[in-house]
């Protein structure tokens, strides 16, 4: 329709889950709806347009529906990066804290060239853990991350400062 969407109105706020004190927030609707989503996606793929990216780099499971249409759209590849014990080929793995325990993802080892410039994407920047271990993997590859790019970051958790060496992009801020 060519009308400008407020984003924020697709994006649910849950309080107290998955504690109590914390708001989830939920992209659900964002991409329930046809035209937010084409809209947030196309955004996303203004910011990286310029960037001449050979491919695009999501976590499990939500970096994969932000992620694809977006590579889809610049006509490059996606590369996943999994959570542990998924993957059927030899695969790197990259490890993160979270306030309990650790988590770990991995990629296949040869899913990025050296050299590639690759774009990272997730729903939601928090602390910053997952998209570092995601970089980690595709540095350790030879990759060259040219952006990093989210729906949403939480300002409050700070992830930014984690990966303060990199150009990313947030499409809206909570
Ligand atoms: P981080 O590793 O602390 O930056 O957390 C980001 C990751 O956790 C992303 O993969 C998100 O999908 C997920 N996540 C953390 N908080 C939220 C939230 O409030 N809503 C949706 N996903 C979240």
């Amino acid at each position: 329709s060519g009308m400008t969407l407020d984003l924020y109105k697709y994006v649910a706020s849950i309080p107290d889950y998955p504690e109590k004190g914390i708001i989830f927030r939920d992209i659900l609707p964002l991409m329930a709806n046809g035209e937010a989503y084409k809209q947030a996606t196309d955004e996303l793929v203004d910011y990286a347009k310029n960037k001449n990216v050979d491919m695009v780099v999501g976590p499990e499971a939500r970096g994969f529906i932000v992620g694809c249409p977006i590579a889809r759209e610049l006509g490059v590849g996606f590369a996943p990066a999994r959570k542990k014990g998924k993957l059927p080929r030899k695969a790197i793995s990259a490890s993160y804290t979270l306030e309990y325990s650790t988590a770990t993802l991995q990629m296949e080892e040869d899913s990025i060239k050296p050299g590639q410039r690759v774009l990272v994407v997730d729903d939601l920047l928090a602390t910053g853990g997952t998209i570092s271990a995601t970089i980690e993997m595709v540095e350790k590859m030879g990759g060259v991350v040219v952006g990093c790019a989210f729906l949403i970051e939480l300002k409050d958790l700070n992830g930014r400062e984690k990966i303060k060496d990199y150009d990313v992009k947030a499409l809206m801020e909570f």
